[in-house]
C-alpha cells in the first residue's frame, strides 16, 4: 500500500518536473528569437522633416501614399 503511494507521487513529481523542464526550454527558445526590447528601436524624426512625409488618401484605390509617390499602377490613379 506505501509503496503504491510512493510510486503515485514518483510519477506526479516525474510529470511535474518534466513539464517544467519543457516550459524553461520553451522560455529560453523564445527570448533567444525575440530581439531585445528597447536600445535603438524608437524612431527619431529628422529635424529638416525629409523623414516625415503627410500621406494623400487615393480616392480610387483608398490607399495611403506620400505625395509624389509613384503611381499606384491603376491608369485611373490621380496619383
Ligand atoms: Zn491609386
Amino acid at each position: 500500500m506505501f509503496t503504491k503511494f510512493l510510486l503515485t507521487v514518483a510519477v506526479v513529481a516525474v510529470i511535474w518536473f518534466g513539464f517544467r523542464a519543457i516550459q524553461r526550454r520553451a522560455e529560453r527558445r523564445d527570448q533567444a528569437v525575440r530581439p531585445p526590447t528597447g536600445a535603438g528601436k524608437r524612431f527619431t524624426p529628422e529635424m529638416d522633416g525629409d523623414s516625415v512625409r503627410d500621406l494623400v488618401k487615393c480616392p480610387i484605390c483608398n490607399t495611403w501614399r506620400p505625395a509624389g509617390a509613384a503611381s499606384c499602377g491603376r491608369s485611373e490613379c490621380p496619383n
